[in-house]
């Protein structure tokens, strides 16, 4: 970015995409390369066809994180034939997270460090007086990783293995983003957006799929945002979580 300072003169943004939906690849990636934006895409890569169309992406420079395989949540959910997080141990989870490592190297070696994104949020393993914090696994291998949570990442004081974000549900608009954005930079934080699945149609406010996983963000909603980001690179930095992360560390580092 030019002779801007991050921090010192503005705020970030970044943009992140979970669970790797073909309606990303269709709505949010041309979009993105449209405005010139480089996004953030947490896949889980299970099998080699699933991940072709990710290269692509990675090549032209988003940043493709790492969801893990198997995507374990809390039982709370619901799910049937799942593993959940309660019955699952510390070094199953590292070995899930360290074989869509494997994969992910393999699909895109030119990408040598990647972000790593707590599926459904959630960062412990084991239940009452058993639950323990996955955290410390996750900060030995990446650099940063995010969940989700209160404020906008303030640089000095966020843990960047617990990154907060805002999650985005198919009932917003792009002008309820861009005031999120606009908070986060009048602070000079860094605000991290997570979209799901993205829908041609803005889904009514009273679907009740538009306010979690799969309801999908208007594309239109979307371009709207876009256009503000990138017409305000002077006063907010749009960028990859890794890159962000990257400045972050550097930042603290001459402080
Ligand atoms: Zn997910």
């Amino acid at each position: 970015m030019n002779q801007l300072q991050l921090w010192k003169d503005t705020g970030a943004v970044s943009l992140s995409f979970d669970d790797g939906s073909a309606s990303q690849l269709e709505i949010a990636v041309p979009t993105l390369n449209q405005f010139g934006l480089y996004a953030t895409f947490y896949i889980n890569p299970r099998t080699e066809t699933d991940l072709a169309p990710w290269r692509e992406v990675g090549l032209s420079g988003h940043e493709i994180g790492n969801h893990t395989v198997s995507h374990i949540c809390s039982r709370n959910f619901g799910w049937s034939n799942q593993k959940s997080l309660e019955t699952t141990s510390l070094a199953e989870i590292e070995d899930d997270i360290l074989l869509a490592e494997q994969h992910l190297r393999n699909l895109l070696p030119e990408q040598t460090e990647r972000t790593f994104c707590y599926p459904c949020y959630q960062n412990h393993v084991g239940e009452g007086l058993y639950r323990q914090s996955y955290v410390p696994i996750v900060a030995k291998h990446f650099p940063a990783a995010r969940g989700t949570g209160e404020a906008a990442n303030h640089p000095d004081l966020t843990d960047l293995h617990y990154l907060t974000s805002w999650i985005v549900s198919g009932w917003m608009s792009g002008n309820d983003l861009i005031q999120a954005a606009k908070a986060a930079m009048a602070q000079k934080r860094w605000i991290i957006f997570v979209f799901h699945g993205m829908s041609p149609e803005k889904p009514s406010m009273w679907d009740p799929a538009s306010y979690y996983h799969g309801g999908g963000f208007s594309g239109e909603e979307f371009e709207v945002l876009c256009q503000f980001l990138s017409h305000h690179t002077e006063e907010v930095q749009t960028n990859t979580i890794l890159n962000v992360a990257q400045q972050v560390r550097q930042w603290r580092a001459t402080k």
